[in-house]
């Protein structure tokens, strides 16, 4: 019998695998017929494929439905502004805006209406309880609130589990510190940067132990740090409580999370989104657990602007085993692993950004910032890696150190990369999406 007491939703949560596909596949037919119905964009899509809804009977015919993909928001900012073919309801449906930030393109602009709001809560009230948020818990939001969507779900959800929510916006990270001490909050959510660089601030600024703070929880989002062992690891020993990530994006949902079991992976929230992976050069699925995929996500109850076989290009894997913690939903081994573009070939070898911030992390005295850069070098691929070094290390010491660096990146990677020491604090802070790679090859 599951604990109750350990599920938002008990019932979806440990559904039987093949009532949650039907679940699915009911919830994704009526959604392509009311999109094709009434978004201009599908209409588009979907009759230039000569697919119409009727079209989609089994399961695999869900395959025959184009991709989505970040170009086809292109047709927005045109009537009914700023929109254009992308809505799906009456613009006086729609009831807040917010925005991608842009970093892989054109901002796309995103509306919901009440009820896509309060879907958004529950897509994060799920995550939340799942990572062992009560109503006991005082909760503290450093986030600057604004356009973009990053926490402000959170927020909602907070409230609707019963948490206290104490709004941190434009605070300072010092302020926010302080104002965190002052109140005894329990737990806090940030990007995995945000959370380093606050023990950080905590330690420098402040002289204070982050382990004095008493938080008991660390929700993180928008990096994939928090499922990168080493990251994870310096994070719950920096804080000393449970950190546990969650991946969503403005405009697919909050569609995955961490348990507070730590599987290793994301749990799909399978009740409300449809994941699928492909091959990363074809669109053929991936169904086996170890093999990489790109990420394709149908969110199966958004109205406003529907998002249906969304390719996110980003990249992950099935896990082969389930979870402790009783969840029926499939597992993404690792969270996600990177970009598809961000994953690349160099010099014939697969590289991907993250295995470098793994390696970086394992050792405790680079608790700076880093960047990974690849470039060409006449016709040969080359990578740097721009690391600050620890400021009270001699220079013997840090010689030491880079040397040991060298070594692990080349047995992780398979790769010489060069490093390139850089004084503690020169590289760029960020306080949401840090941007560590450049690829400067040009394609
Ligand atoms: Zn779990």
């Amino acid at each position: 019998m599951p604990n109750h007491a350990e599920y938002w939703n008990s019932t979806l949560e440990t559904l039987d695998p093949s009532r949650t596909r039907d679940l699915q596949f009911l919830k994704f037919k009526r959604l392509l017929a009311r999109s094709y119905e009434n978004s201009r964009l599908y209409r588009r899509k979907y009759d230039a494929a000569g697919l119409t809804p009727a079209d989609v009977r089994t399961w695999d015919d869900v395959a025959k439905v184009p991709l989505l993909t970040k170009d086809d928001y292109r047709c927005q900012g045109k009537d009914p502004f700023p929109y254009g073919d992308t809505l799906c309801v009456p613009l006086e449906d729609v009831t807040v805006f917010h925005q991608t930030s842009g970093t892989t393109g054109t901002p796309v602009y995103q509306p919901d209406t009440w009820a896509d709001w309060e879907w958004w809560s529950e897509c994060w009230a799920t995550i939340m309880w799942a990572q062992g948020f009560r109503p006991s818990d005082r909760l503290f939001l450093p986030f600057g609130y604004n356009i973009f969507v990053a926490y402000w779900a959170g927020h909602y959800a907070a409230e609707k589990i019963g948490c206290e929510v104490v709004p941190g916006g434009v605070l300072g990270t010092r302020e926010r510190l302080m104002k965190m001490k002052e109140l005894a909050v329990t737990a806090f959510m940030a990007t995995p940067t945000y959370v380093l660089g606050m023990a950080e601030t905590a330690r420098k600024d402040l002289g204070i132990d982050p382990r004095e703070f008493g938080i008991q929880k660390i929700l993180c989002a928008g990096e994939p740090g928090a499922l990168v062992p080493s990251t994870k690891a310096r994070m719950q020993e920096a804080w000393g409580c449970k950190v546990c990530d969650h991946v969503g994006a403005t405009e697919v949902g909050a569609w995955s999370f961490e348990c507070s079991h730590q599987p290793g992976g994301l749990h799909i929230n399978e009740a409300l989104f449809l994941v699928e992976l492909l091959a990363l050069d074809s669109d053929t699925p991936v169904t086996e657990p170890g093999v990489p995929g790109r990420i394709v996500i149908t969110s199966l109850d958004r109205v406003a602007q529907p998002c249906i076989r969304f390719d996110t290009k980003d990249v992950s894997m099935w896990a082969a085993d389930r979870c402790s913690c009783g969840r029926t939903w499939k597992i993404l081994d690792k969270g996600v692993h990177g970009r598809v573009d961000h994953i690349t070939k160099v010099k014939g070898v697969l590289f991907s950004p993250v295995t470098v911030e793994e390696v970086v992390r394992s050792f405790a005295e680079l608790d700076g910032e880093f960047e990974v850069i690849v470039e060409k070098q006449g016709d040969l691929d080359s990578i740097r890696l721009r690391v600050e070094t620890p400021p009270d290390l001699s220079a013997e010491g840090t010689a030491g150190l880079l040397t040991k660096l060298g070594s692990a990146l080349r047995w992780k990677t398979q790769l010489n990369i060069t490093i390139e020491p850089q004084p503690y604090g020169s590289l760029p802070r960020y306080e949401v999406k840090a941007k560590r790679f450049h690829d400067r090859r040009g394609k």
